[in-house]
């Protein structure tokens, strides 16, 4: 220690997720890890982020002191609102506005004459699509580690956008003759990606489904994946038996690691939910025989039409299993997530609604025998880990590749139709949970959740 009482010897990591809800909690899991491993940790949340965060948990601080927690703008107009913030809006806002504010609290971090126990920033640790990290690392003379929280398999997709531009596969060519996006052209097999065979154009990572060359999304991902090839080192959260990632096929060999929870008294209460979770939820599975409730949740940035809720509502009623649907009150754009009276009668006695939960906690529980889900990599990790088999309705980005994952490589899942029909989640929610298919998923799923 040194004379004004600063740990010099301390490395200290700046861990900078994305900000929203898939980015923030394997971000603070990494950041639990490094803590535990001895890392000085701050933690840099969007103000309209830690707001939610600290009016989720009811209280005034999520540190606890054991992580340290700060912000910085996202330049976004203020809101309290609780919800998903638009994403393009968001990036394009983060690529303009945190560059400045994000070197200004590396600055005061590092000034000398704070007399706080803080020892200098080490590393930068960034998620993958907060690539103006880069620049201010490099300014640092520091590392800058990429933490992308997609799949290997996402990343992999998102790694060879410029190659299926070159390829002339995006932007999709809107004129070529009516039926060009109806005749199968996104079924076209494609073998040019390495542990990827006959992946087709549909399930690769959403934004390239466009027929606009100066798309926002498609010119991001260039932007963010360009700059990962010159970040000191990547993460990806995935384990290699699930992968079988070919990581010398894109540059800088990214480093696969699952990012689990630690077994530390001290960071037991360092939560990352940015909605309030409705604990009845478990006390409700807590009734239930095993593997009984099928489990819907489509995670924290989907959304649907009103038409789209009650194919899911009349399939899940009519299904006759019991469910617990977890309804974000923003999940339907525009609109209130109004269920039909009929429908709210005649499942009264077998299903439970709530705003939001503790997933994890809930995809851990005995009573749960199935998920639908939107196939985001964190729920799927999730559910794979706690071996619970999956219905799939992927939204955007990489979600359709961990689709078909799920289907093709794993046997773990099963892929609801875009244009979702009541008729359809019906037959495939018995399928899943009383079905010869759903039992061989189950018993697949059971073998990855021990070897994960
Ligand atoms: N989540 C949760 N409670 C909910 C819904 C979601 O705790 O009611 C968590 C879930 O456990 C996961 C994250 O939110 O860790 C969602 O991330 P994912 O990558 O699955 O999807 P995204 O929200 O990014 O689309």
């Amino acid at each position: 220690m040194s004379s004004n009482n600063v740990e010099i010897s301390k490395s200290h990591a700046v861990c900078v997720p994305y900000p929203a809800q898939g980015h923030i909690t394997p971000m603070l899991k990494l950041a639990k890890i490094l803590h535990h491993k001895g890392f000085h940790i701050t933690f840099v949340n969007t103000e309209f982020n830690h707001r939610r965060l600290l009016r989720s948990r009811g209280s005034h601080s999520p540190t606890a002191f054991v992580v340290r927690f700060v912000t910085i703008p996202d330049g976004l107009p203020p809101s309290d609102a609780d919800a998903t913030q638009d994403i393009p809006s968001l990036n394009e806002s983060i690529i303009k506005t945190c560059l400045g504010p994000f070197r200004d609290l590396l600055a005061k971090l590092n000034d000398n004459s704070n007399t706080s126990n803080v020892p200098p920033v080490t590393c930068i640790v960034s998620d993958g699509i907060m690539s103006f990290t880069l620049a201010a690392a490099q300014e640092l003379g520091v590392p800058q580690v990429q933490f992308w929280t997609t799949s290997a398999c996402g990343f992999l997709g998102y790694m060879h956008y410029t190659t299926l531009i070159e390829k002339g596969y995006t932007p999709l060519k809107e004129n070529v003759d009516a039926s060009y996006l109806t005749n199968g052209y996104l079924e076209k097999k494609l073998d040019f990606i390495p542990g990827m065979k006959d992946v087709r154009l549909r399930d690769l990572p959403s934004f390239l489904r466009t027929t606009n060359p100066d798309d926002f999304m498609i010119k991001f991902v260039l932007q963010e994946t360009e700059r990962a090839r010159k970040a000191s080192a990547i993460v990806l959260n995935t384990f290699e038996t699930l992968e079988n990632f070919p990581s010398t096929s894109v540059p800088n060999r990214p480093l696969t690691f699952l990012v689990k929870h630690v077994d530390d008294e001290n960071l037991k209460g360092l939560r990352s939910s940015l909605w309030k979770e409705v604990p009845e939820c478990i006390q409700w599975l807590n009734n239930k025989e095993l593997n009984y409730v099928v489990y819907v949740n489509f995670g924290s940035t989907t959304v649907m039409t009103p038409d789209q809720l009650l194919e899911f509502a009349w399939g899940l009623a009519n299904s006759q299993q019991e469910f617990l649907w977890i309804i974000r009150p923003d999940i339907v754009s525009g609109y209130e997530s109004i269920l039909p009276l009929e429908f709210v009668e005649e499942t009264k006695n077998r299903r439970m609604l709530a705003s939001w939960c503790s997933q994890e906690e809930v995809l851990n529980h005995p009573a749960i025998g199935g998920f639908l889900t939107h196939s985001g990599w964190n729920s799927t990790l999730e559910s794979i880990t706690s071996g619970v088999p999956m219905l799939c309705w992927p939204f955007f980005a990489e979600q359709q590749t961990n689709c078909w994952f799920s289907e093709t490589k794993w046997g773990i899942g099963m892929e609801i139709d875009n244009n979702v029909k009541r008729d359809e989640v019906e037959s495939l929610v018995r399928e899943l949970m009383v079905g010869e298919k759903g039992k061989e998923m189950k018993k697949k799923a059971m073998e990855l959740e021990r070897i994960g």
